[in-house]
């Protein structure tokens, strides 16, 4: 209702027919919003059909949300308006190895420099919201030890943060975050039933099912990555063999073609080489794709969703990396579900998780909005 009524003023009735709700249901919405302050009712100036009606708009609430995407060798941080205006955003790089400890005066300044850079009146911070990659559990918000961040299992983010800039906190999963950015900006907007899979250091999917973001009971559904499809393959950092992500995360295809392309190899290099038809990077990226589709038609035969969104740098591979996916993801789900699916790459590009990261700040900050949306 709060995404609606910020396309502009809606009367009563308009809102029930667009969001398929009783009248009843729409007055007790709005009496709440009213109330906490969010929105008012005014006649409207100019009634249609000749008749002057009421409509309801959104009070524009004061103070600026920040979000913050922890990377394996990157940190982004962006500030937004509370309507989701994006108004200061920069990303730095940080030490491979680096842990919540070293990390947290990293995130402090940069957070204050774009809030400085963002300065506006009535632009105090008001809530921050923080993408982790690894299951992220729901009571405390801490990460948990399947994280590629080692130095970051069980360390009190959240706590520290709120203790430095005394607003709430609140943490989740990158991949869940990318979801819900992709949902809510990007290419799954309008879709009730969808995942998103990231595929970096690790490969992780984010749920949406039935409109909800779904985490599991502690914070680790979506571990696709962990999936095990070889079962005499490598040993995984989970401690299983052949994980998925043990032969398509981006270390996976850099270990696999540095003998051959050198040591000093990036997945930049690999990218542009497929886009070029380079034989070996062409091959690999297929390759990758092919074995991804396999993994993610497990997730489609459980979950039926109607779009597949890619995140991660082999997206830009474009066409031969996104065909392969979709070829072999149409190849091994079941008819039903198939038929239905689309797969397309991440609207938001490297934006998406930061992006996240706002909009979980942005229902998680003080009222009058965040106790209304959902
Ligand atoms: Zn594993």
């Amino acid at each position: 209702m709060i995404t609606l009524l910020a396309e502009g003023p809606r009367s009563r009735a308009e809102i029930a027919r667009e969001l398929g709700m009783s009248a009843t249901t729409v007055s007790n919405l709005v009496a709440d919003l009213v109330a906490s302050g969010a929105a008012v009712e005014q006649m409207s100036a100019d009634g249609r059909r000749g008749r002057p009606a009421k409509t309801v708009s959104l009070v524009a609430a004061p103070g600026l949300v920040a979000g913050v995407d922890v990377g394996r060798t990157h940190l982004r941080a962006a500030v937004a308006t509370r309507q989701g205006e994006v108004v200061a955003e920069r990303e730095v790089a940080l030490p491979e190895g680096h842990t919540g400890e070293q990390t947290v005066p990293v995130v402090l300044n940069l957070v204050r420099d774009l809030l400085q850079e963002a300065s506006r009146p009535g632009g105090e911070l008001v809530a921050v919201g923080v993408g982790l990659p690894g299951p992220v559990d729901g009571p405390d918000g801490t990460v948990g030890a399947g994280t590629i961040l080692t130095g970051w299992a069980g360390f009190d983010v959240a706590g520290r943060l709120t203790e430095a800039l005394g607003v709430p906190v609140v943490t989740d999963n990158d991949a869940t975050l990318g979801m819900l950015a992709e949902a809510r900006w990007g290419a799954a907007q309008g879709v009730a039933d969808a995942a998103y899979v990231k595929i970096s250091t690790g490969v992780g999917a984010g749920l949406l099912l039935g409109g909800r973001l779904h985490r599991g009971a502690g914070g680790t559904a979506g571990e696709l990555g962990h999936t095990p499809l070889q079962p005499d393959g490598a040993v995984c950092r989970c401690g299983n063999r052949g994980c998925l992500e043990t032969f398509t995360s981006v270390p996976a295809v850099l270990q696999m073609l540095r003998p051959t392309l050198g040591e000093d190899l990036t997945i930049e290099q690999v990218v542009a080489g497929a886009a070029a038809g380079d034989p070996p990077c062409r091959r690999m990226v297929e390759d990758v794709g092919r074995n991804l589709g396999r993994g993610i038609a497990l997730l489609g035969n459980l979950v039926d969703p109607e779009v597949v969104v890619l995140g991660g740098p082999l997206v830009a591979a474009g066409e031969p990396f996104l065909t392969a996916v979709g070829a072999s993801l149409r190849r091994s789900v079941i008819p039903s579900v198939a038929r239905r699916l689309r797969v397309v790459p991440a609207a938001l590009g490297a934006r998406t998780e930061v992006l996240g990261a706002l909009a979980l700040a942005l229902t998680s900050g003080p009222p009058p909005y965040a106790h209304l949306l959902d």
